[in-house]
């Protein structure tokens, strides 16, 4: 596995792949691996001759730069998980070497941006955009995976795709949790013992909601999960919508879409997490 943190020689390796003409996949990260991006990176491992994987906490995503000062960075751990999983180059790049120059690329997707994350973390998605599409220039990958854990994420990146008429397939993967059901992600890191016992919550009342959604009516099930995440006291929710898995948009009834997913942000404590469930697929 090579290590390396310059786009030139980042371009040059996978030149010398595509020469010989072999599939690249691309799995872009910002480190502090766990188990959920690992689900990524063995399913690329599987699907294509090189298997690329970027670490890269990217600021121009962060709104909050108190998120962004406390995201957690682990580069050995995450080179020895790689290395193990058989990633063939990781990419571990320095700020300036991304942002040479500031990036003023200004993104548009529309209602895409407009709902659940959007209106919580203004310039989080352009700034999503302006990271994976500078990867997708640098790596020219054939497939590129995602976890649906960031569900509008990866609609974002669809979008941002046809946009730009990258030649690249996007892989979403489903969500990897801890064994009580919390969504894996590194900002688990930082939750405090109570919080970590709380958190479970979150899955915990989203399971719940689905065993009776449909049965009950979608407005129920939705006041459900926001009624039992408001009594936690220390949670604050930032949204739980039901929306439209291709849309986005929040649906009224179950029958209004054939895709039907339940998508939740809370602050536990001073840790913003998501989650989210499919209702209907
Ligand atoms: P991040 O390092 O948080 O930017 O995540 C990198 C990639 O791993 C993104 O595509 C995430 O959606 C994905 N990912 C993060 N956590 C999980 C999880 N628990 N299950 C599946 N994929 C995940």
């Amino acid at each position: 596995m090579e290590i390396i943190k310059g786009i030139a020689q980042l371009k040059s390796l996978v030149a010398q792949a595509r020469e010989a003409k072999k599939s690249i996949g691309l799995v872009p990260t910002m480190g502090a691996l766990h188990a959920g991006h690992i689900s990524l990176v063995n399913r690329c491992v599987a699907e294509n001759e090189v298997c690329v994987v970027s670490v890269f906490v990217n600021p121009t995503q962060f709104n909050d730069k108190s998120d962004l000062a406390a995201y957690p960075r682990t580069p050995e751990q995450d080179a020895a998980m790689l290395e193990k999983a058989g990633c063939d180059i990781v990419f571990m790049p320095e700020v300036e070497e991304m942002y040479p120059e500031p990036d003023t690329r200004q993104f548009a997707f529309g209602a895409l941006e407009q709902v659940m994350e959007g209106p919580y973390r203004p310039g989080h998605f352009n700034g999503v955009a302006q990271i994976v599409s500078k990867l997708f220039y640098a790596v020219e990958p054939d497939l590129a995976y995602f976890g649906e854990k960031d569900f509008q994420q990866v609609a974002i990146i669809r979008e941002m795709v046809k946009q730009l008429q990258l030649p690249v397939k996007i892989v979403s993967c489903p969500i990897v949790r801890e064994a009580d059901g919390l969504a894996m992600s590194s900002r688990n890191q930082r939750l405090n013992e109570e919080e970590r016992k709380k958190s479970v919550l979150i899955s915990k009342y989203l399971f719940e909601s689905r065993t009776f959604a449909g049965e009950k009516s979608l407005a129920e099930t939705k006041a459900f999960v926001e009624e039992n995440i408001g009594k936690v006291d220390i949670f604050r929710l930032d949204y739980f919508e039901i929306v439209d898995g291709y849309t986005l948009q929040p649906v009224k009834n179950w029958e209004d879409a054939d895709y039907v997913v339940g998508c939740i942000a809370v602050f536990c404590g001073p840790v913003r997490l998501i989650d989210n469930i499919i209702y209907k697929s």
